[in-house]
């Protein structure tokens, strides 16, 4: 891989000389306060505006600010109009959208699709802020506002539905969402370094219809260029017919490979159509399959899905950011609080994260329930310990209401900082969806003793009494280094820390990819013994997931049971939620196992897909709660296990039933409070972050 040009090496637009505003503008009279006759990119979003790095529009637009240009923001905007797209004018080079830090319809609805009656991402929590699938509305809208203006989708929602994907919500396989939204770019994953080139570039003149050979983008077209190789995604993995009369691909149509390679730069691999993959789930999953394997930007190819008679193509993943550039990205101007306008209101999101730290991007995780991998990479991007202590100094003298704790140095997964793969020419060839499962790579780093370093010295910064770790961590990894235990421990748990083993079964841990429960047991004993020579009494508390795709009644059971053992009763259950092209979503929509290579005879995926079965896994779950019981106690007669029933400590149900309580009507029984499991990521670029109130763990 041949490194890019430093995002902060562009000659500045002429606009640079109007300086810094103090926040973006959100209004004409903000633009005229700041001597603006127009702005250059006006970027749209579903979450309130938040000048803070955890917040993708605040990222994308002072980077562009940065770069000279002048940038605007309609935060959710009224969409029944196009009225509020008007509101700052018409924007010289392009319109930015995206549906904010998350997918609207995860946003708005749980995973048995009931409407959520609040809204982290905006003031007071008030729902109903943001519509259904909101990067299509709003691109509808400012095309309506403005004609002619180009249009430029970003953020996760318009990343992770950038091809043909299985939309939970409507139980269908949709098309791309550049084709619904009729956008002209589609900018996916790590935005900065695709958008600063495309703003200079339309800057200089040049149509965007023209831009076709930036990383990290899709578009639409017709037609394959000149000079470029084209291979049928089959032929990846000599992928035999898949069912008669179901594969009508045409054999790969590029030139002869025998006696020379084509240029991999050069290359394309076309993926079987919008319509073949919506009538036929094995193709659906065999497309999954070869997405997930060209996600490697040292040697993905371009890929291309045909939608009636065009082409979405998609350029290889962008390159990751360097220390360097992610430190000037982390340390850009921002107010680092609500826009004045929110007045006094509060913003559930800002409160979780405005004493938190990002020291990191990506994951090599590759849980497949997860879509940070699609979103962010495999290759950890790492802030400088240096930037990292000035962003905690930041928060201490300019944060209201610091007392002195940080409340997380974290990330996509806390402990992955400065870990990653000890061969750079190894890892630019590499073709794994993980790089610790299904056991930790030979060739990854596990060194944990920089990130050591780092809360020694955090924690030693004058006014810092306490930093705290509330992102998740692999605990697979923390095995290997018993001194990061220690300092976890003894330093940074606030009394609980949670962690993710999701569950306790072989079967559904492999349709995971996560690492069996002997390895939270090995964590365990550590936390537990340098708990107690700390001095400190503390417990972990583990998150568990019901209902993913490969679980059975008996793998639920077995759980319950294991949480009675272990005297745990878990306050939130986490139902399986299929977000668009997450590997796990695949084997739900398909009944097929992507991780391994797709035909008419290969793996089988039970998948639980009916609202009782749901039910009764997280009834599972949630076995102490006399609500369940009724249920559990009808299942395990029906599982032959009646011998679990009853009033003794061996019994997970009670025989007896509490007056008042399991006699609701199964419709009108409110659900649990459930966890949201969606990684959280800012805008097109961004700092991962996950959860409502409090983030929860994923690793
Ligand atoms: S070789 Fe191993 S450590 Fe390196 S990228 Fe591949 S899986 Fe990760």
């Amino acid at each position: 891989m041949s490194q890019p040009p430093d995002i902060f090496s562009y000659r500045k637009h002429w606009a640079h000389k109007l300086g810094t505003a103090p926040e973006l503008p959100m209004s004409r009279a903000e633009m005229d306060l700041l001597g603006w006759d127009a702005c250059d990119v006006v970027i749209l979003t579903g979450d309130a505006y938040v000048d803070h790095p955890s917040f993708g529009m605040a990222i994308i637009g002072r980077l562009l600010e940065a770069q000279g240009f002048r940038v605007g923001i309609i935060a959710q905007p009224d969409w029944t109009s196009a009225d509020d797209f008007r509101r700052l004018g018409r924007p010289t080079l392009c319109f930015g959208i995206t549906a904010g830090n998350m997918d609207s319809m995860v946003n708005r609805y749980t995973a048995d699709r009931r409407l959520r009656s609040d809204d982290a991402y905006t003031p007071d929590g008030a729902p109903n802020r943001r519509p259904d699938r909101a990067v299509t509305v709003y691109a509808q809208r400012a095309r309506e506002a403005f004609k002619g203006v180009p249009i430029v989708l970003g953020g996760i929602e318009a990343s992770l539905r950038r091809l043909a994907h299985y939309d939970h919500w409507s139980e269908q396989v949709r098309r791309s969402v550049l084709i619904d939204a009729k956008a002209d770019l589609l900018i996916y994953g790590n935005a900065e370094r695709a958008l600063v080139e495309l703003v200079h570039r339309l800057a200089r003149g040049e149509p965007i219809e023209q831009i076709r050979d930036l990383r990290g983008t899709a578009f639409v077209t017709r037609g394959r260029p000149p000079g470029w190789h084209e291979i049928d995604a089959r032929a990846l993995e000599r992928v035999a017919p898949l069912e008669s009369g179901q594969c009508e691909i045409a054999p790969t149509d590029g030139p002869k490979t025998s006696g020379h390679r084509p240029e991999r730069a050069r290359t394309l691999v076309r993926l079987p159509s919008f319509e073949q993959v919506r009538k036929d789930p094995l193709l659906y999953a065999h497309a999954s399959r070869i997405l997930h394997l060209e996600t490697n930007p040292g040697n993905a190819r371009a890929l291309v899905q045909a939608h009636g008679d065009r082409d979405v193509w998609i350029n290889p993943p962008p390159l990751p950011l360097t220390t360097a550039e992610l430190d000037r990205v982390f340390e850009l101007p921002y107010a680092r609080r609500p826009h004045s306008a929110y007045g006094a209101a509060r913003i559930p999101a800002w409160e979780m994260i405005r004493f938190s730290v990002n020291i990191m991007r990506g994951c090599f995780g590759g849980c497949t329930f997860c879509s940070i991998t699609e979103h962010e990479g495999r290759i950890i991007q790492n802030r400088s310990e240096d930037s990292i202590l000035r962003e905690i100094a930041e928060i201490r003298d300019r944060t209201a209401g610091f007392t002195g704790t940080i409340s997380d140095l974290g990330g996509p997964t806390a402990n992955m900082w400065r870990l990653g793969c000890k061969d750079a020419r190894i890892e630019s060839s590499c073709r794994r969806l993980s790089c610790v499962y299904p056991q930790i790579c030979r060739n990854l780093d596990t060194n944990h003793g920089p990130l050591i370093q780092l809360y020694r010295r955090a924690r030693a910064l004058p006014g810092i009494k306490r930093v705290l770790i509330a992102s998740g961590l692999r605990y697979d990894l923390a095995v290997r280094s018993p001194e990061y235990v220690r300092e976890l421990a003894t330093h940074h748990v606030g009394g609980y820390l949670k962690i993710a083993p999701e569950h306790t079964e072989p079967g559904p841990l492999s349709k995971m990819m996560k690492p069996g429960i002997g390895t939270y047991d090995r964590f365990k004993t550590l936390f537990d013994r340098y708990s107690r020579e700390a001095g400190k009494e503390q417990y972990l508390i583990p998150y568990f997931i019901a209902a993913h795709p490969g679980t059975s009644d008996e793998d639920m059971l077995n759980l319950a049971l294991w949480l009675k053992r272990n005297d745990f009763r878990p306050d939130q259950v986490q139902g399986f939620l299929p977000t668009p092209m997450a590997i796990a979503s695949a084997m739900y929509h398909t009944g097929r196992n992507p991780l391994k290579r797709i035909t008419r005879d290969s793996e089988h995926v039970s998948v639980v897909r009916k609202q009782r079965q749901r039910r009764l896994h997280k009834a599972f779950l949630r076995y102490h709660d006399p609500q369940n019981w009724p249920l559990l106690r009808e299942a395990l007669r029906a599982m032959g296990r009646a011998d679990l029933i009853g009033n003794g400590k061996r019994h997970l149900v009670p025989s007896f039933q509490p007056a008042g309580t399991g006699a609701t009507p199964e419709g009108q029984r409110r659900p649990p409070r459930e966890r949201l499991v969606q990684t959280l990521t800012p805008g097109p670029p961004g700092p991962a972050r996950r959860g409502r109130a409090r983030r929860p763990p994923r690793s």
